[in-house]
């Protein structure tokens, strides 16, 4: 049985030693960690823990436990307009399987490198299987996408589809009929949703305001207007859905309200909500037609404190709010 230091060797340390990165003054082995944040630079921290049986099934492939995993928390950096640089890992399991382990670290580490985000640090310890990623990223002052920032008057767009999340917990749990390459596509952007750090790019030189979407648009939207104090109404008519999504549209118009509930308040979709000054909106049209991103307007910020919904210009009720833990 090799040692809990053996292990962290073999499945952490040695990946580290082999490819080196920026401001990595000591990385993975002695107390802490010494990093260098790039000059004129701010950092964006953030961490979140993924708890076996409530945010992936026990058994799924460790490869894509490890994908999720740094995946949702890289997508946080893009939220914020940070640029990824390190993360550490607080990994905790009943036994030290050495099967898990290496598929695990294959995948944490197959993303790291996609992701350009290096490992400097963690711990390791026995229990209930929990995966706790905390990300580090560098911002420009001037440019970090803040939830605070949203006037009157702005646009709120989302990145590429929202629903798809949801859906692909429907259709892992077989709640839903797909056609094979839509059940695959779901599959994939539930295991490994893509951190939008491209868009942010963008957005984050444009945007009044911004987060990631992972406890479902409405209830998202909601902490920017909480933020801001300012309300906002949602088009639902103009959400953009997959064709995976459409497709269960296509099947049936019965199907409608249950879509847009995924749409809404779905979560797990780690798609950029942000607004936008209409005098930014030529700018942004621009960077969508060169096709160097994908977004969609979806509604409009107004006054008032709350985020309500219209479809055809009707109030549209929403029957559940985004997920909650408790
Ligand atoms: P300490 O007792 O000082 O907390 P640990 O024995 O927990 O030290 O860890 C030894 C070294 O290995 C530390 O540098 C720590 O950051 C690193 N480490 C422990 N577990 C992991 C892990 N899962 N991934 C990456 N680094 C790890
Ligand atoms: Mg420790």
């Amino acid at each position: 049985m090799p040692s809990e230091f053996q292990l962290i060797q073999q499945f952490f340390q040695r990946e580290q030693a082999e490819n080196p990165a920026a401001g990595v003054v000591l990385g993975i082995g002695d107390d802490c960690a010494l990093l260098q944040i790039p000059a004129g630079q701010q950092l964006a921290v953030s961490v979140d823990t993924l708890v076996a049986g409530v945010h992936f099934p026990k058994d799924a492939d460790p490869e894509l436990i490890a994908e999720r995993a740094l995946r949702t928390n890289l997508s946080d950096l893009a939220a914020m307009g940070a640029d990824p640089l390190w993360f550490t890992l607080a990994l905790t399991m009943p036994q030290a399987d050495e099967d898990w382990l290496r598929g695990f670290s294959r995948g944490l580490f197959r993303c790291a490198r996609e992701y350009g985000i290096a490992l400097v640090g963690g711990d390791t310890t026995s229990g209930p299987l929990a995966i706790t990623i905390q990300v580090m990223g560098a911002c420009q002052p001037q440019h970090s996408l803040r939830r605070d920032g949203a006037n009157v008057g702005d646009f709120v767009l989302v990145t590429h589809f929202v629903g798809d999340g949801a859906a692909a917990l429907a259709a892992i749990q077989q709640e839903y009929s797909f056609a094979d390459e839509h059940r695959a596509y779901l599959h994939d952007r539930f295991y490994r949703p893509v951190p939008r750090l491209q868009e942010s790019q963008f957005i984050r030189e444009l945007a009044s305001s911004a987060l990631d979407i992972s406890d479902g648009l409405a209830a998202d939207l909601q902490h920017i207007c909480t933020a801001s104090d300012v309300g906002a109404v949602i088009y639902v008519e103009d959400l953009p859905l997959s064709p995976a999504v459409q497709s269960l549209l296509e099947q049936s118009s019965a199907n409608q309200q249950q879509i847009y509930q995924w749409a809404l308040s779905g979560g797990d979709d780690y798609e950029l909500c942000f607004t936008l000054a209409p005098e930014k909106m030529p700018e942004l049209a621009m960077l969508i037609a060169q096709g160097k991103l994908s977004a969609t307007v979806v509604g409009e910020i107004t006054a008032g404190n709350a985020v309500s919904c219209e479809l055809n210009g009707e109030l549209f009720a929403l029957p559940k709010r985004g997920y909650q833990h408790f």
